[in-house]
């Protein structure tokens, strides 16, 4: 690490810490990968930026029944839903035409509009359910 990295704003260190995986990870995972790389950004600071990031866009939240909320970057390409491990936090970018057109048929049954379907899908991967992942603490 170079003398400059320590200076870099919490939200610069935050998003190139989840510039190093494709994973969802909870805020105390980004936390503690940050202090082993030994920047100083307190637990509530790194909840906060991530917060904001997720609300300007840039990341995406999931929420994880045995973990909380977890987050990653946002790809380029389209995404979501996910089939997200509860594990190891890989996620999986699922078809969801038929999704959609659920939700949209469910909405119009009780009269909504401009209805935004969000859909979260949790299980094991493969690697968790085999033991090859050793991470599963951390969710
Ligand atoms: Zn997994």
């Amino acid at each position: 690490m170079t003398g400059s990295a320590r200076r870099l704003s919490p939200r610069s260190l935050v998003q190139r810490e989840l510039a190093t995986s494709e994973r969802f990870r909870t805020v105390s995972e980004i936390y503690f990968a940050l202090a082993d790389r030994k920047h100083r950004a307190s637990l509530s600071t790194v909840y906060r930026t991530l917060t904001k990031l997720a609300d300007s866009g840039l990341v995406e939240a999931v929420h994880l029944p045995t973990a909380g909320q977890a987050y990653r970057l946002r790809p380029r390409e389209a995404a979501g839903p996910y089939l997200v491990c509860v594990g190891c936090g890989t996620a999986i970018s699922v078809p969801s035409a038929d999704l959609a057109a659920w939700g949209r048929a469910v909405a119009a049954q009780q009269g909504f509009s401009d209805v935004r379907p969000r859909v979260e899908l949790w299980g094991r991967c493969k690697d968790c359910q085999s033991g090859v992942n050793d991470n599963d603490s951390q969710f």
